[in-house]
């Protein structure tokens, strides 16, 4: 049974995220304004105008930890890590200043048992940071499928795999067909829209563990672990079939539909992943030649496969 690779790039809507990261560093900057006050209040203690900043609830970091806004860094591993982090930061400071309130010195442990959470804090800031940044670059900002830079050493790393596990591994080719007429009739904004529906269209057809990339302008590749070519051809005739029955609305709102060829092939181990990307390539073409909107499949004598 195969399972989603560790390194499969997840869905990723770019747009949100970066605004997710402009909410993620507001509210860190908030945070450390309630540490900063805290600290001056503590390094105050006893005088009149020293305010204690204890309230967990008074720290908007953790009404984004909780709210909508976070859902989407959410979904990275640092993520938790700071919640736990933060939590721990609050309930240090809650005791420290709950026993000095009660008459208790506040001591030097005190101090940096706070400070060694403080800096554990900032750098799982950092992690969660760079993480959301990393994944950023293998994704394509248009579709958020993976780009083709992730998909050259994703690819070598399936087959790879396959060979060590004895498994076929299958690739399929999609390109939409008359493209170049969907930017002309409908404009280039309808156009990416088109290539946002169609990447969510194929995405919904794979299987769970099957990797969609954006391979290139209006062209995307699956990779169908454990899939023979008759596996494969029957996963691509359903994303085939589902861009079919997919309709866009035009500007106007009226809807229209588009079609796509696709080129199947196998990953194999006498060739490399280049020469099986040609291979799907010219099963594409044989596709387009013969009238496209079909799933058209490699062979080395130029005939038909029957899957
Ligand atoms: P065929 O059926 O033979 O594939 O014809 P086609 O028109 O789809 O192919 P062609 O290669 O002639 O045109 C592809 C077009 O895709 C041309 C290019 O301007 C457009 N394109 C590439 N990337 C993008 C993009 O990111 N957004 C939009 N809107 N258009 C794009
Ligand atoms: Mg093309
Ligand atoms: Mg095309």
């Amino acid at each position: 049974m195969s399972t989603l690779p560790a390194d499969a790039v997840p869905h990723i809507h770019t747009e949100k995220v970066f605004a997710g990261l402009s909410d993620f560093q507001r509210a860190l900057s908030s945070h450390m304004d309630w540490l900063r006050n805290w600290y001056s209040a503590v390094l105050n203690w006893g005088e009149p105008t020293a305010c204690l900043p204890l309230e967990h609830d008074a720290c908007s970091f953790s009404a984004w930890l909780n709210g909508a806004d976070a859902s989407l860094i959410g979904s990275f591993a640092g993520f938790a890590v700071l919640g736990e982090l933060h939590d721990e930061v609050h309930a240090t400071a809650e005791n420290i200043t709950s026993r000095a309130a009660a008459g208790h010195t506040i001591t030097t442990s005190d101090y940096e048992a706070m400070m060694a959470l403080v800096l554990a804090f900032g750098t799982a800031a950092q992690n969660l940071e760079r993480e959301v940044w990393r994944t950023l670059a293998t994704v394509d900002p248009l579709t958020g499928l993976g780009n083709r830079q992730t998909m050259m050493s994703q690819l070598v790393g399936e087959r790879d795999r396959a060979l060590r596990l004895n498994q076929p591994c299958c690739i399929g080719l999609c390109d939409v067909d008359h493209f170049k007429k969907v930017n002309d009739s409908h404009g280039h904004s309808t156009g990416d829209r088109v290539l946002r529906e169609v990447a969510d269209c194929l995405r919904g057809a794979v299987r769970p563990y099957d990797i969609l990339y954006r391979y290139g302008g209006e062209e995307f590749l699956v990779c169908l672990p454990a899939a023979t070519l008759e596996d494969g051809g029957h996963v691509l005739e359903r994303m085939r079939a589902a861009v079919e029955d997919l309709r866009v609305l035009d500007r106007n709102g009226t809807p229209f539909k588009v079609t796509a060829t696709f080129g199947v092939t196998m990953l194999s181990a006498d060739q490399s992943v280049e020469e099986s990307l040609e291979r799907a390539d010219n099963a594409l073409y044989d596709g387009k030649r013969a009238g496209r909107n079909r799933v058209s499949f490699y062979s080395d004598d130029g005939r038909d496969v029957d899957i």
